[in-house]
């Protein structure tokens, strides 16, 4: 039997969040067929799931928003800020987030699936060879140094948040924690308390506040001692007696960990962040060089923030659900919905894409308004078809342009989008022969 998934499931206990266990096929928003439970974390379950117009399988990560409103206004600010995070990054080591769906009362995030599940369980199993612990390590520092230089910090790295993909290559997840540049205090140091003990940086328990980026560095030195050895460098059933030897870094490594594996680790262990080693250093290190692979061939982002935007300008999905964005979409989500994204490259100037969209547009009677800023909304009679367009300078000769489509009534909405309009913006899309890569929302190309 098959069931959509509408307000009333969504209005489920927030443990369930609108998924229920049992026999039942749950699609969400005609789009997803979910599968089994991944994974918990604090304030979300994870789902396995299957695109069913693709057969792309991915993750669903499912928040209800009524939790997140009980747990507080600082919760909610970090769903927020781990989307905007995540949209951010594009990397071959971080987990991509596709799109975001929501009803009155969930949030769902669709995300890469990493198949190969948490690292964790995999050292659980028995420890990694110093040359296969170097691989994940090498793969964790080129991810996280790929953050810290987006202005990102993780601030929660540990095993569980390191998954694998299909070829068992690493995917880092779970930005929950995380802090953007901006928000770090005058003093230039970030003051939340967080992180999971075992992790934690000696400066995080001192309470003094701390850098983002040598935090990030000492708890990869206590994944890299994990993985090498098999078990916590710092452990104690008593908390206190766990602090202590964090603040002192006092470990020992086991008999099997080479001497210079060794020597590494207490540069990356090291309980002063002034002298403890750092990103730029690390990958000069020749133990870390060993058979490292430097991906200088991958765009890894776009940043959409460029010239004259800031974040508030920037429409996001979230915008979308908490109908606070510049573009007043209020009144047509007025049931569950899903937003279909689109984006596409184009060497034409702003003015010239506006227009040439309000004449295709006006063309098929679809009616246009023209937003400040390069955007326009597109609403076809009878409602039957909605489509906010926003245009971003990319640099000085590109810019992104950005179709989102209300997907709740699929025929008519689609056949109008893909049959008329869309095929007459092709002349838009930039072309070269360089290919340009953007990090699309959706996964797909758009255009
Ligand atoms: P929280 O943010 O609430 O801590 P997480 O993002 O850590 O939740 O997810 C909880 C668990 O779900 C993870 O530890 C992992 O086992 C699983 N999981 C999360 N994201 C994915 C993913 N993209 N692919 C596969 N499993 C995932």
């Amino acid at each position: 039997m098959q069931a959509t998934m509408d307000d009333n499931h969504a209005n489920t206990t927030p443990s369930a969040a609108g998924i229920k266990d049992g026999s039942e096929t749950v699609i969400l928003f005609g789009k997803y067929e979910i599968g089994r439970l991944l994974g918990h974390g604090a304030f979300a379950k994870v789902y396995h799931a299957r695109n069913i117009e693709t057969g792309q399988s991915v993750a669903i990560k499912v928040i209800c928003k009524r939790k997140l409103i009980k747990g507080g206004l600082s919760l909610m600010a970090n769903v927020k800020r781990e989307i905007t995070i995540m949209r951010r990054l594009c990397h071959r080591h971080i987990v991509r987030l596709f799109e975001v769906l929501a009803t009155k009362t969930t949030i769902y995030f669709a995300m890469e699936f990493a198949k190969g599940g948490e690292l964790f369980a995999k050292v659980a199993k028995g420890r990694f060879s110093e040359d296969l612990s170097r691989r994940y390590f090498q793969q964790l520092i080129s991810a996280v140094g790929f953050c810290h230089s987006n202005g990102v910090y993780h601030r929660d790295l540990k095993p569980e948040n390191l998954l694998l993909d299909d070829n068992w290559e690493l995917k880092v997840t779970d930005f929950g924690l995380s802090a953007v540049r901006d928000q770090v205090h005058s003093d230039g140091l970030l003051h939340t308390l967080c992180g999971t003990p075992a992790y934690v940086a000696p400066e995080i328990l001192a309470k003094k506040g701390y850098d983002g980026a040598k935090v990030d560095v000492w708890s990869c030195g206590v994944i890299l001692f994990v993985l090498s050895a098999g078990y916590l460098p710092f452990n104690d059933r008593n908390l206190m007696v766990m602090y202590s030897k964090i603040y002192k870094a006092e470990f020992r490594c086991p008999k099997w960990i080479s001497s210079d594996t060794k020597r590494f680790l207490h540069r990356l262990l090291d309980p002063n962040p002034q002298t403890r080693i750092t990103i730029d250093e690390i990958i000069l290190d020749p133990w870390f060089r060993t058979g490292y692979i430097e991906e200088t061939n991958i765009i890894n982002s776009i940043e959409f923030d460029l010239i004259g935007h800031n974040e508030r300008e920037y429409l996001n999905a979230f915008d979308l659900i908490s109908f606070s964005s510049g573009i007043d979409l209020t009144g047509l989500f007025n049931k569950a919905y899903s937003v279909s994204k689109e984006r596409f490259v184009s060497g034409e100037e702003p003015e010239t894409i506006v227009s040439k969209m309000e004449e295709v547009a006006k063309g098929e009677g679809v009616g246009v308004t023209i937003k400040d800023g390069w955007g326009l909304k597109m609403e076809g009679q009878n409602g039957n078809f909605v489509a906010a367009v926003e245009i971003r300078r990319l640099n000085r000769d590109l810019v992104v342009v950005e179709i989102r489509r209300r997907e709740s009534d699929v025929g008519p909405s689609q056949r109008i989008w893909n049959d008329k309009i869309k095929p007459k913006l092709l002349g838009l899309i930039f072309q070269s022969e360089r290919r340009v890569d953007v990090c699309d929302g959706d996964g797909g190309g758009g255009g």
